[in-house]
């Protein structure tokens, strides 16, 4: 039988020194403190989100008791090793995948590593996501064949991981700010008060006062959108929603005073960028780097202020309106396209659009609600 010599890379460093304690490591930081001589070999993994780690289960020794293979897990159920995450391994060899903190000179940070301090590295690689890609896909399939594509939002809503619902909410808001953290933080503990799930069908509205970040981050939580009548709109500028079932029993959040000082204050550093790149327009890349990164600093670490500083809430009585209707369409005579029958006028017998007839039209845009000309 050919056997193989493995030489360390490096040694984990962390606070856990018991294996039985290694669990808590799901949640915490290690570091990876990898030898001068494969130092080099660093070169870019903190460009990563992801690394594998492999290293010796180096207090293990494999007994006579694990010749057969078959360990017993945590809940005490029987597997084989193979299809178990047991340090008593045929090579003692521990896999993990880990989320990268960052990097410094051949220090590696990152949490989610299942090995106590003083574990040998062996080796450190680029972790292949693509893999989970086609799981989120299935996923993403079973979801849409049970015909509710909010299931994931529901299950961040239950726990609170207001984190990742500001994570998937910046995909519809295209940049992270403290207004969509807020919208995130207002939205999620409405629904958790109401206990309330969106179908997209009214029965669960939701009130924005204002046209601003916070919006987005309601709609995205709550489900409640422009597209699904849910979503009704006060011109009113305020930073507060309203979230409510169709008894009319509406639960009101509504940011503080003082809460915009109360976040500055939290995160000073962003505001000195800011006045750097959007007041003196200094566009020296590391500065705009360092104003984007504060940017997300701050988003994030609104999501952990304390709610009741940023926000005042309370139980209201709302007027729900009646069902969006639906209308038949009708064809202008003039453009010949089809325009909801609610929405034309009729000019001398003929048909005609709103466009076509000059007629004042409503508009909502950065402005707020406001009447053509
Ligand atoms: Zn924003
Ligand atoms: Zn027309």
């Amino acid at each position: 039988m050919i056997m193989y010599q493995l030489k360390p890379v490096g040694v984990v460093r962390n606070q856990i020194k018991h294996p039985d304690d290694v669990q808590r490591l799901k949640h915490s930081e290690s570091v990876v403190d990898v030898f001068d001589d494969y130092s080099t070999g660093l070169f870019m993994t903190e460009t990563f989100d992801y690394l594998d780690i492999l290293f010796n289960f180096h207090l293990s020794q494999i007994t006579s008791a694990a010749d057969d293979w078959m360990v017993t897990t945590r809940s005490g159920e029987k597997k084989g090793v193979f299809a178990s995450r047991s340090p008593l391994r045929p090579n003692l060899i521990g896999v993990t995948t880990v989320k990268v903190i960052e990097r410094n000179g051949n220090r590696l940070k990152v949490s989610g590593l299942d090995a106590v301090d003083g574990t040998p590295v062996l080796d450190i690689k680029a972790c292949d996501t693509s893999v989970f890609e086609d799981v989120e896909m299935k996923k993403y399939h079973t979801t849409v064949m049970k015909n509710n594509p909010r299931v994931s939002i529901r299950k961040s809503i239950i726990a609170e991981d207001t984190e990742k619902l500001l994570l998937e909410a910046g995909k519809m808001h295209g940049h992270y700010c403290p207004g969509l953290a807020m919208g995130v933080m207002a939205a999620t503990r409405a629904m958790q008060e109401l206990d309330a799930e969106s179908d997209g069908l009214e029965d669960l509205l939701a009130i924005v006062e204002t046209n601003n970040c916070l919006a987005d981050g309601v709609q995205f939580v709550t489900g409640c959108s422009f597209g699904n009548n849910s979503l009704i709109f006060h011109d009113v500028g305020k930073t507060a929603i309203t979230l409510t079932k169709r008894s009319g029993k509406g639960f009101r959040v509504v940011s503080r005073p003082d809460s915009q000082a109360y976040i500055r204050q939290s995160f000073p550093e962003f505001d000195n960028y800011y006045e750097e790149v959007v007041a003196r327009k200094n566009r020296d890349p590391e500065i705009v780097a360092a104003y984007r990164k504060s940017g997300v600093k701050r988003s994030f670490g609104t999501l952990k202020l304390d709610f009741d500083r940023l926000f005042d809430t309370m139980w209201v009585e709302v007027e729900v309106p009646e069902y969006a209707p639906s209308h038949d369409d009708e064809i202008c005579h003039k453009c010949g396209e089809s325009v909801m029958a609610s929405r034309v006028v009729n000019t001398d017998g003929n048909i005609e659009c709103l466009s076509c007839s000059d007629t004042e039209i409503s508009v909502l845009d950065g402005h707020g609600i406001h009447h053509s000309a």
